[in-house]
């Protein structure tokens, strides 16, 4: 079956693609667990060339990936780079950990106990449209360098960076199977590595309801999972924070990638002695930002995805909207940042909307922030702007979110661990303690006569 690839800037076809069958993804896998007998053999500082060669590669195609990003999913350019970057970082950044795969010896009595970090086989990567490459990466990187291989499967509607960067793994040197990128339909190619016993290991990214799915799927081989699910996260803006960095900060903190963002702050809670003078300073920085051509540095914001996507975020915007930027008009899937100020018990305020739409909502006080940002499924990600270093731990430490700021809204380090309480997700990516999750412990105790 052919596939059309969309450029959501102009509905222009950009390329058509073979999506693969469950034979082809049968065919997949087996090439990877064939790399896996050479490539877990391979030694720790070879291993680490052949990923630091591979970061290379990328950074050497930088343009070409940050280009194919613009046109295949909307991606400003500023953000397309700082993408294709970004895989390069984690690739150089795991690259020092198949030589720092440390286990342990722990003193018990009659001989020596030794643990190792062992690889866990074949590990499949189902990647979502919003960010093709960053969150490819975050799988394939540390997997890798545990030892393991990877078979990857993009999302039908951006597969272009993710296919490129399969070549670009070959190019550097990492051998035929290791990478394995599988360009098809979820319910196809993303459920046969749920079903396949060989793939030892699903990292998932998506939406909620297919998270849920998966994690049923793979109890039945109890094949290890990580889940990086929705978000709906909360902006708290305290009356004695810097409200003026606060509004001018807060359209890039829920409207990059067009909104299209897991960490998206979607909801912006003012405390209520604030909230109309928040309001007055937030409307020019959201009729500011700037919606436009992907493709132009000057634009902040690009189109949504798909026609489906824009017209689910159009649902959420009727009667509350405070006001809104402007869009271009004509062909691509243009959407303005908009802000609403929906009455308590709104979808609105609950469901992840996954566009440019903002919910402003005042609070009481301290306790009156935290129930209102905690009363949510999800828990992803959130900001706390206030001069008050005691109240941003108190926060900090109330919200249930894995990821937080305080005065910014930075969420994606390589180096820090990310992922979500509750619906948000299981487990952790990123950090030193990825390998963790890509490894299985193994104990041997040697009696010492
Ligand atoms: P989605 O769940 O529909 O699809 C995600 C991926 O799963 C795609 O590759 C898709 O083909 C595949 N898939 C779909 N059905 C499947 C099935 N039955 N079995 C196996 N694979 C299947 O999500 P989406 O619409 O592509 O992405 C948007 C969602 O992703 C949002 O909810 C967003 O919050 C979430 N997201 C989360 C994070 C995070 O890190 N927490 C990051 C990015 C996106």
């Amino acid at each position: 079956m052919t596939y059309d690839v969309i450029n959501p800037a102009t509905e222009k076809v950009v390329r058509s693609l073979e999506l693969a069958s469950v034979e082809d993804t049968d065919a997949a896998i087996a090439r990877a667990a064939r790399a896996f007998t050479t490539w877990r053999q391979v030694a720790p500082a070879d291993r680490g060339r052949l990923l630091r060669r591979f970061a290379d590669a990328v950074d050497a195609d930088l343009e070409n990936l940050a280009r194919i990003e613009v046109e295949n999913a909307g991606h400003t350019i500023g953000n397309a780079r700082w993408e294709a970057g970004n895989v390069r970082d984690v690739l150089t950044y795991y690259s020092a950990a198949p030589e720092r795969l440390f286990g342990r010896q722990i003193p018990v009595a009659g001989g020596i106990d030794l643990t190792f970090h062992e690889p866990l086989g074949v590990v499949g990567v189902i990647v979502p449209w919003n960010f093709p490459m960053p969150i490819a990466g975050w799988g394939f990187a540390p997997a890798l360098a545990a030892g393991n291989t990877v078979v990857l499967k993009p999302a039908e509607l951006t597969p272009l960076t993710a296919i490129r960067l399969g070549e670009l793994a070959l190019e550097a040197g990492l051998p035929p199977g290791v990478l394995e990128i599988v360009p098809g339909a979820g319910a196809v190619v993303g459920q046969r590595f749920v079903t396949h016993p060989a793939v030892r290991k699903v990292v998932f990214t998506g939406s909620t309801g297919v998270g849920k799915q998966i994690m049923a799927g793979c109890a039945d081989q109890v094949k290890r999972v990580t889940l990086e699910l929705g978000g709906k996260s909360a902006n708290i803006v305290f009356a004695d924070s810097d409200l003026a960095k606060a509004a001018a900060q807060a359209p890039a903190g829920v409207f990059d990638n067009a909104g299209q963002d897991c960490c998206a702050r979607s909801r912006i809670l003012v405390e209520r002695s604030a909230y109309e003078r928040f309001l007055e300073l937030l409307e020019p920085a959201v009729k500011g930002f700037r919606v436009g051509d992907p493709a132009d540095p000057s634009s902040d914001m690009g189109p949504l995805i798909s026609a489906r996507q824009r017209e689910r975020v159009a649902a959420y915007t009727g009667q509350d909207v405070a006001f809104a930027g402007t869009a271009p008009e004509g062909p691509g899937f243009w959407f303005p940042p908009t802000v609403i100020t929906p009455p308590p018990g709104s979808a609105a305020l609950t469901d992840e909307i996954f566009g440019p739409v903002v919910a402003v909502v005042p609070f009481e006080n301290e306790a009156d922030a935290l129930r209102i940002a905690n009363d949510s499924e999800y828990g992803l990600s959130g900001s706390i702007w206030t001069r008050d270093v005691g109240r941003a731990l108190r926060v900090g430490r109330g919200v249930e979110a894995g990821n937080l700021s305080v005065n910014s809204h930075s969420s994606v380090r390589y180096s820090t661990p990310f992922g979500g309480y509750k619906q948000s997700g299981l487990g952790r990516e990123l950090g030193p303690d990825a390998l963790d999750a890509f490894t299985e412990t193994k104990n041997i105790f040697i009696a010492e006569d």
